[in-house]
Order: structure tokens, then sequence, then C-alpha cells
């Protein structure tokens, strides 16, 4: 059973029939879906959740589908890691990592967005499904598409990291590379979208798709014990994930399975492509465009569709936002690796970096719970880390070798044999 409603112009308020639609035709204001939460209020409780698979329809009646989910039957219910040597690290004590970097089966928070859009499209009887991708949107619309038989067209702006084009390429779509930037690509698509017809999982299922980035908050606040966090840090790109984790927390209250006790939310980006983070220091509603130049291509977004409603949940929670360099970008992928054995990819570090400058500043007070949302996982751009980690020790199989490398890396270790 649904409580979708219909949807509804953000802007202007006029509401439609649930369709494959995404702007106001009054207003071009982005569409969002209407449900009836007094109707969830008295269907939905706490048990009935924890009864369900663990996967992220077990939120269904917060997202916008009829009947049975079709996709993403496996998606969602990601790890809140307790971070205890990451926390030490930057001096916190109530610390965790929502793991989005082992979402199945594409390895990142995009696995939520894409479930429900696919599924949604199947109930649109779409047959051929397609997105405007930074890399990770389009591995997991081909690994969906597989999975659910449809066709499938991913575009993507050339030069990605070899794991993102291969990891869309092994599914069988029509990946096709578009030489610019992704503003360039999501334009191009828009296009696309209006004249060939397909299911466009990031343009006319925006309302749809948008909706599964909500389970992602549901998930840290079931997993804390029905509690909302004190802080939570996640980039943007688009400005999909931070304004729906601000709509999920609210439904979390306005339905009774949470309390309002207010949650800071934080958007991190890269400074060679923060748009976002630039209207927030100056503190404007405007977002003026730039031109990426970052090793964070998956949030390499320089004219962002959401960047407006990034900084009113920013805003609204209390919370903040910071760039950092890619210099620090990495630094933040190998602190989380060596501190809690998660490799994520740039996206990640970025949130890694930015957390701990917002906790340096003072902007997260460190006696208080912080979660930092790792999005995306670092086995799919092995290119931006090559250069910065260690070269294997090559040496001969022999015991003798082996002596001496390992006296070399520790001149003052003894060796203790293993008692026979
Ligand atoms: C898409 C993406 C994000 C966030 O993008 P939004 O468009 O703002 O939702 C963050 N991290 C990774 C790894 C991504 O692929
Ligand atoms: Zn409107």
């Amino acid at each position: 059973m649904s409580f979708v409603i219909g949807l509804q112009c953000r802007e202007c308020g006029q509401e439609y029939p649930q369709a494959p639609l995404h702007v106001c035709e009054n207003c071009f204001g982005p569409l969002e879906i209407q449900y009836d939460y007094e109707g969830i209020k008295k269907s939905i409780s706490r048990e009935k959740i924890a009864s369900r698979d663990r996967n992220l329809w077990r939120y269904r009646e917060l997202l916008p589908i009829d009947g049975e989910p079709r996709a993403g039957l496996y998606s969602g219910y990601t790890p809140l890691v307790r971070a205890h040597r990451l926390g030490d690290a930057l001096g916190v004590k109530e610390f965790y990592v929502k793991d989005d970097s082992v979402n199945h089966p594409s390895f990142s928070y995009k696995d939520r967005v894409v479930s429900v859009a696919i599924s949604k499209a199947m109930e649109f009887g779409f047959k051929t499904v397609s997105c405007a991708s930074t890399g990770n949107l389009a591995n997991s619309v081909a690994a969906h598409a597989a999975k659910a038989g449809l066709d499938c067209y991913v575009f993507i702006p050339d030069g990605l990291e070899q794991g993102k084009i291969i990891g869309s390429a092994i599914y069988g779509p029509k990946t096709v590379a578009i030489k610019g930037n992704y503003d360039d690509v999501n334009r191009l698509c828009s296009e696309i979208g209006d004249k060939y017809g397909w299911a466009f999982v990031n343009v006319n299922l925006r309302p749809y798709y948008s909706e599964g980035a909500k389970t992602h908050g549901f998930e840290v606040v079931e997993q804390l014990g029905w509690k909302l966090p004190q802080h939570i840090v996640v980039a943007s790109a688009g400005g999909t994930i931070l304004p729906k984790l601000a709509k999920g927390f609210k439904e979390l209250i306005k339905v009774g399975l949470a309390e309002d006790t207010g949650c800071k939310i934080y958007s991190a980006q890269a400074a060679g492509c923060a748009p976002i983070i630039n209207a927030l220091h100056k503190g404007t509603d405007l977002v003026s465009p730039v031109k990426p130049n970052t090793i964070a291509s998956s949030i390499a977004i320089g004219n962002p569709a959401g960047g407006y409603y990034v900084i009113q949940a920013v805003r609204e929670s209390g919370g903040w936002g910071e760039s950092v360099t890619d210099e620090e970008i990495l630094d933040g992928i190998k602190l989380l690796a060596r501190t809690e054995g998660i490799f994520t990819e740039p996206a990640g570090g970025t949130e890694v970096a930015v957390t701990k400058k917002l906790i340096e500043q003072g902007r997260i007070p460190r006696h208080e719970s912080i979660v930092i949302s790792i999005t995306g996982n670092g086995y799919k751009t092995l290119e931006a880390v090559a250069k910065s980690v260690e070269r294997p020790y090559t040496i001969n199989a022999t015991l003798q070798n082996f002596d001496e490398l390992f006296h070399q890396l520790e001149p003052n270790a003894g060796v203790k044999a293993l008692a026979s």
C-alpha cells in the first residue's frame, strides 16, 4: 500500500498526479513527492521496521512506490561503524562512519537513489533507463538495469577513472563519454530525455530518485537507536543527498519514529569545485557556477541543480560547510584507511578532511555525537592515490633477503622465534 498523494512544486505549490515529471509547468520549480503523513504515522512503527529485511525498503512507507519494490532488494542498510580510532585521531568522543562505500551492488550511496528510480521506472513501464553521471551513478544504473533486464544508456564526462568506466561497462550498458565536463553531460541529457522518452533516473525521474537518498539518514537514526546524531557531514555534488537527509530527519519526527533533538548538517566540497561552499561563505543563496578542477571527480559538478536547497537545509539546521584542497583530500583518504580500515574515494576523502577542519575550527564541538557519511569506494579510483602510497618491497624468495629487508625497516627490532 502506498501513502503517496502525488507530486507538488516546491516553489509554487502546484500539484500533479504521479508521472515521470520533474519540473513545474508554471514556474519551472522542482517537483517533490507528497505523502499522507497522518496515514503513515498510523501504519508505521519501529518494531515493524525492525522485523523487515535489511535493505532500504524497510522504510517503504516513506518511499514513492506503488505495490512491491522491483529493484534494490539488497541495497542500503550499510554499516554504521563506531570509529574509535578516527575519533581519537581527531580528538572527538562519539564518532561514527556511515559506510556507503560497501553499498550493494555498486559500492556508493547512488545505489539508494537508483533502487527507487529503477523500481519506479518499471512501474511506469519504461524499457530503457539512463543517466547523466560523474561515474558512480552510471555504475549503479548499469548494475541495476542488468539485474532488472532493462536496456541501459549511461552518459559520463570523458577522462573519468578506469574503475568508474570499467565499473559501468562490465554490466553491458551503452556507455557514452561526452567531450566536456558533467555540466555539459547534464545539459545534453535533458535534450535526449525529451526526445527519446527514456527513464533518465536523475532527470525525468528525479523526484522519485532523490527520495531514495533519505534512506541514508533513516538508517543512521535507526542504527543510533532511533536517535538523531548531533552533527552529520556529507559531500555535496548536484545537491541531492544533503537536503534529503534533512527531509528524512523531519519525516521521522513527523511520523513519531524519532524525537526532534536537532541535527546540524554540514556540506563538504573540494576546493577545486566548491560553488555551494562559496555561496554559503558569502552568505548568499545564489550559487555561481564554477569550472571544476579537482581529483574528486564524482562530486565535480560546477553548476549544481540542488545547490540552493543544500544552502537552505544547512542554514536551517544550524550547520555549515567547508571545502578542502586535493592534498587534504588525499590525506583524508589515508587517515580513514589507516584508522578505520575503510578505503574511500576522493569524495570520501573530502568528507573526512572537511570534518577534520570543522572540528579544528570549533564548529563541531568535540564532545558531541558526529556522523561522517562515506559515500563512495576507493577501489574505483586507484589512480587518485597511486602516487601517494608506498610501493611494495620486491625481494627474492629467500629468507636471507627478507631478513635483510626487515633489518633495514626495523633496525632495532629483535626476532623472537616461535616456540616449536
Ligand atoms: C553523487 C555523490 C555524492 C553526492 O552527490 P549529490 O548529488 O549532492 O547527492 C557524494 N559522494 C559520492 C561518492 C557521489 O557519487
Ligand atoms: Zn511551480
